[in-house]
């Protein structure tokens, strides 16, 4: 069956039909992965659907393209009015926004300056793992690839071309019949996951790896701290060595996409009772809360559309 495509894309400043939505084959990024990009969810409301932190992650867009010295030519309001056009065209309540920006056509040489085309597109989104490992938690491994060393591309801004090293890491961990890949920094502490970041639970405390070790900070990252601490619960940002995702009591993987997913195996070994563990599961009241007006957003996260 084709695939089911919304009708309309914001691109370079106007709204167009999906199919109309094109960049050129000599485009810079698609050759070099010149391109910065974020993943944001909108979720249905009592008060409407609503994107989360959506200003959080268009700064993080524009972070990500000044470390690329690409200049996006349009403002932090535009691209939030664009994100929410983008959800009202297609009538789109809990979906996945992906806004992008790529080095376009204009010059083939590494450090060329082609000018910036930016889209931004949407579609329907539930659970990423599927909702039945939001509750039951996923089988994981450790990938047998490494991430990238913080001196040689960085980890904290959201290119496109680091998504090579998660593609090699989420297709070797599917292909040995994992739900998800967990990746060791060139440090050999631990990372992240392919496209999630990682909590452990000892002793009720939360325990994440630090920004130094190779992982984008996520914003799901930042907001499950945020209300843990709230919550009276302790996090403690810290290296973790490999061995040390067996002897937790819980492991975590959160992000966008994946939300707040259980993991109840790594390599084959049963984290605490292979099943999602206090911590996880109050994380989750507090984090689907904010949804369903149970957790009060203090921090206006939720930005109406
Ligand atoms: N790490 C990587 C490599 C990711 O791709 C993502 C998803 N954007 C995350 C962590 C989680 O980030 P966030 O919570 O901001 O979605």
């Amino acid at each position: 069956m084709a695939q089911q495509y919304p009708e309309w894309i914001w691109q370079n400043g106007s709204i167009k039909p999906w199919a109309e939505a094109t960049t050129h084959v000599m485009s810079h990024a698609l050759h070099y992965g010149s391109s910065v990009f974020e993943g944001i969810r909108s979720y249905v409301t009592p008060d409407g659907a609503a994107i989360f932190r959506l200003t959080d992650h268009l700064n993080r867009l524009y972070m990500s393209a000044k470390i690329y010295d690409m200049a996006l030519p349009y403002t932090v309001d535009e691209l939030a009015a664009a994100c929410r056009e983008v959800i009202r065209r297609n009538g789109l309540g809990a979906s996945y926004l992906r806004p992008v920006a790529w080095r376009g056509l204009g010059g083939f040489g590494l450090s060329a300056e082609t000018p910036i085309d930016m889209a931004v597109a949407a579609w329907p989104m539930g659970p990423y793992l599927g909702a039945e490992a939001l509750q039951n938690g996923i089988d994981a491994c450790v990938s047998s690839w490494q991430r990238f060393a913080p001196n040689t591309i960085p980890a904290g801004a959201k290119a496109g071309g680091n998504y090579l090293s998660g593609q090699l890491i989420a297709r070797e961990a599917r292909r040995l019949g994992f739900g998800e890949g967990i990746a060791l920094a060139s440090t050999g502490l631990l990372s992240e996951g392919a496209g999630e970041n990682l909590f452990l639970v000892f002793d009720g405390v939360l325990h994440t790896p630090p920004a130094s070790a190779s992982l984008l900070t996520g914003i799901t990252r930042n907001t499950l701290m945020t209300l843990a601490r709230e919550d009276g619960i302790e996090v403690v940002e810290r290296d973790i060595p490999r061995e040390y995702l067996y002897l937790a009591e819980e492991v975590l993987m959160c992000g966008t996409a994946a939300e707040i997913t259980p993991i109840r195996s790594i390599d084959g070994k049963q984290v605490g009772t292979g099943k999602a563990g206090r911590v996880t599961l109050r994380l989750q009241e507090l984090f689907f809360g904010l949804f369903d007006g149970r957790t009060h957003d203090k921090w206006g996260w939720l930005e109406q559309v």
